[in-house]
C-alpha cells in the first residue's frame, strides 16, 4: 500500500473537518480526492504530508508512519500546497536549486525535474513573470525534485485557463505513470479526466469510494454533440442505437445510446455523411455525475 488512512478525525476548535475517514491506495493509482469547497481535502493532504497532526486515527505513507515517522513520510512524499507559496522575485531555475539545497538533492536533479515540467523555456524568467499555468509547474517541479513515490496535489488545476488546464492535467497523468498520485478538486470532470479511482468526501465524511471503471454503465452511454447548426432530433435518431436525443441549449444536442460500444465514431461518421459540421463531441459518465450530485447536495 502507498497511502493507507485508518479511522483520521480532526476538529478545527469545536468544528469537525474530517471524522472518521478511512481508505487504502495502492501503488501507481491516481485517485481523485473530490468534494465540494470545506468538504475537508485539504486538512486530509495536511495530515498526510505531516504539517497537521490529527486528533484521532492514524496513516501509513510508503510504509512509514505519519505520527512516528514524520521525516521519512515528508522524504517520500511530493506535496503541491492549494496556495502554493512560491518566491515569486526568484528565477525559476534560482528558485529550483534554493530548494534542493534546502533539503540536500544533488544539483543534476534540477535540470531533470525543469525537463519534466515543460520549464526548459522558462527557467531562466522570473517566478513572477509566469502565467499561473507555469506557476503550477514550478510547484510540481518542486514536488518532484527529491524524486518521491507519492504525489499529494491540492487542486493543481485550480486558476488555470482552459488550455493550461489540458496542458497540466496531461502532465499529472504523465508523471502518474510511475507515482502513487492523490489529488484533490471540486470539479468531477477533472477526475474523469485524469483519476483511475474517485473518493468522494462530503461535510468531512467519506461517501464513496469507486473505481471509474465501475462506474461506468455498461448499457447506457450518452455523448454530447455540438453542431454548427439546428439538426431535427428525429434525424439524429436515425444513427444506430440511438433511445433518445435532447437538445440541450443552441446546437447542443445530448444524445443517450443503449450501447457499451463507442459510439463517437459512428456520429462522426454520421455527420460527415450528412454534411454537418461538429464542433465539440464529448462522451459523458452519467453515473459519475448522478453519483457526485446526490452524495453532495
Ligand atoms: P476543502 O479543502 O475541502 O475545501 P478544508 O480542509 O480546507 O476543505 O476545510 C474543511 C473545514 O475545516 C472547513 O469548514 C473549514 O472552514 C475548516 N478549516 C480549515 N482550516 C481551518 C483552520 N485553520 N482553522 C479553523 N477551521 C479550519
Ligand atoms: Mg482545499
Amino acid at each position: 500500500m502507498s497511502i493507507s488512512v485508518s479511522h483520521i478525525s480532526k476538529t478545527y476548535h469545536q468544528e469537525k473537518a474530517i471524522s472518521d475517514i478511512s481508505f487504502t491506495i495502492k501503488e501507481g493509482e491516481i485517485v481523485g480526492f473530490l468534494g465540494p469547497n470545506g468538504a475537508g481535502k485539504s486538512t486530509m493532504m495536511k495530515i498526510l504530508t505531516t504539517y497537521l497532526p490529527p486528533n484521532q486515527g492514524s496513516a501509513m505513507v510508503n510504509t512509514f508512519d505519519i505520527i512516528k515517522n514524520p521525516l521519512d513520510v515528508k522524504r517520500s512524499v511530493g506535496y503541491l500546497p492549494e496556495h502554493n507559496p512560491l518566491y515569486e522575485e526568484l528565477y525559476v531555475r534560482e528558485y529550483l536549486s534554493f530548494n534542493a539545497k534546502v533539503y540536500n538533492i544533488p544539483a543534476n536533479r534540477i535540470e531533470e525535474v525543469i525537463t519534466k515540467t515543460g520549464l526548459t523555456n522558462e527557467a531562466s524568467k522570473k517566478i513572477t513573470q509566469l502565467s499561473k499555468g507555469y506557476q503550477q509547474r514550478v510547484g510540481l517541479a518542486c514536488a518532484l525534485l527529491h524524486d518521491p513515490k507519492v504525489l499529494i496535489l491540492d487542486e493543481p488545476t485550480t486558476g488555470l485557463d482552459p488550455n493550461q488546464l489540458v496542458e497540466i492535467r496531461s502532465l499529472i497523468k504523465a508523471l502518474g505513470k510511475n507515482k502513487t498520485v492523490l489529488l484533490s478538486t471540486h470539479i468531477m470532470q477533472e477526475v474523469e479526466a485524469m483519476c483511475d479511482r474517485v473518493i468522494i468526501i462530503n461535510k468531512g465524511e467519506l461517501v464513496a469510494d469507486r473505481y471509474l471503471k465501475d462506474l461506468i454503465d455498461t448499457k447506457e452511454q450518452i455523448i454530447e454533440v455540438e453542431f454548427d447548426y439546428r439538426v431535427e432530433e428525429a434525424f439524429l435518431k436515425r444513427i444506430p442505437h440511438v433511445m433518445r436525443v435532447i437538445n440541450k441549449h443552441n446546437f447542443v444536442y445530448e444524445i443517450t445510446f443503449d450501447t457499451s460500444i463507442d459510439m463517437r465514431p459512428k456520429v462522426f461518421d454520421f455527420a460527415h455523411d450528412n454534411k454537418l459540421k461538429i464542433l465539440q463531441l464529448s462522451r459523458k459518465n452519467k453515473n459519475m455525475e448522478s453519483l457526485f450530485r446526490e452524495l453532495t447536495q
